[in-house]
């Protein structure tokens, strides 16, 4: 059992997740965390995360540092993806394990389900089907970092769980022009769109897509949460269970800046996965939900992507100036 005075390392500190994990849990009021820069270790050299772990001797282990990216990034630098995230995972699952270390969270994602599954999603449909193109080689690697996790367990009796968040936004977002994922990938958007006076946004795909969001500090305390829970399952669901069109986040987020502007659909570019909301029946089950509902019990939960994207909209205001 992990406690306030347990060693903790987030391998990713300094990405959306990560910092989003590292601020809960001194929130919680941990005291020991470990982090490394990217400078000091590069988790894609075997021998230093080998070193670093057998040196530091965390109790438990957060990998949220990943290749991450947007539609364009996944389907453009498809060797990149797979390369790089099979390699930052198994050096810490396999470095962890030969360190004694017996507990860590892995992040998946939810675009690794099939491309056609069944909606909501359930943990059990993975590997059901076909993968979405775009993000193959992504969710390629993600699925072998899953399956390392169930199999070490099997074999070496470790406590490896994968929590599978949806889409999510918040401080220390990538509001990169390509790279970005969707909430980011709007907010940016509209910032131009208000800083140059354009008078429409163009938006990829046809608008219809459906998608689910969750505030970061959710996965966050889903993170901090399944840390201290002994469970049967290696692989859990993050989201609110519930979705929208895209046109419908960008008609709301245009009517709550009071922006009278006129979306152009981009129907050349790839709209990715038509639908994909999780069913978040097993967290729930485990005792966890998320913050935005728990806490603020809001009827109409389009609201709390406004409450959320608001401070997110500053920050890329600040980023972007
Ligand atoms: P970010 O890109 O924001 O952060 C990734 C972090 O990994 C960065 O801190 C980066 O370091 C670090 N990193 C990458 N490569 C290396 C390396 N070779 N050595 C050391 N550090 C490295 O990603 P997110 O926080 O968005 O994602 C984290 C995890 O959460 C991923 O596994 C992702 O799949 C998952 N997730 C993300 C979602 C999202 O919508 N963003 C949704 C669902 C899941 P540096 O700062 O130096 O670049």
């Amino acid at each position: 059992m992990v406690n306030l005075k347990s060693k903790i390392y987030v391998a990713g500190h300094n990405g959306l997740v990560g910092s989003a994990i590292v601020r809960q849990l001194k929130k919680k009021g941990y005291k020991k965390i470990i982090t490394a820069n990217r400078s000091t270790l590069d988790l894609a050299n075997q021998v230093k995360v080998f070193k670093f772990l057998k040196r530091k001797r965390p109790q438990f282990i957060f990998i949220a540092a990943a290749k991450v990216g947007g539609i364009y990034s996944n389907n453009k630098y498809k060797g990149q993806f797979i390369y790089e995230n099979i390699i930052i995972q198994s050096n810490l699952i396999h470095s962890a394990y030969l360190c004694g270390i017996k507990n860590l969270i892995f992040l998946g994602s939810s675009c690794v389900y099939p491309r056609l599954c069944k909606q909501p999603i359930k943990e059990t449909y993975l590997l059901d089907g076909p993968l979405e193109k775009t993000n193959d080689a992504y969710a390629i690697a993600k699925i072998a970092g899953i399956k390392m996790c169930e199999s070490y367990n099997t074999q070496y009796k470790t406590n490896y769980k994968t929590l599978m968040p949806t889409n999510t936004f918040g401080p220390n977002d990538n509001y990169d022009k390509l790279n970005s994922h969707f909430v980011p990938a709007l907010i940016r958007k509209i910032y131009y769109l208000k800083k140059n006076n354009e008078k429409s946004i163009k938006i990829w795909g046809d608008g219809t897509p459906r998608r689910e969001i969750i505030y970061v500090d959710d996965i966050a305390d889903a993170c901090i949460y399944f840390m201290n829970k002994k469970i049967k399952y290696s692989l859990i669901n993050i989201g609110t269970g519930k979705d929208f069109t895209i046109k419908k986040y960008v008609n709301f987020l245009l009517k709550k800046l009071n922006l009278n502007i006129k979306i152009k659909f981009n129907r050349s570019k790839p709209d990715g996965v038509f639908r994909k909301v999780l069913d978040v029946k097993r967290a729930k089950k485990l005792g966890w939900k998320t913050i935005w509902i728990h806490r603020n019990c809001y009827v109409n939960p389009k609201h709390r992507f406004v409450d959320h994207a608001f401070p997110s909209l500053i920050e890329a205001l600040r980023i972007l100036n």
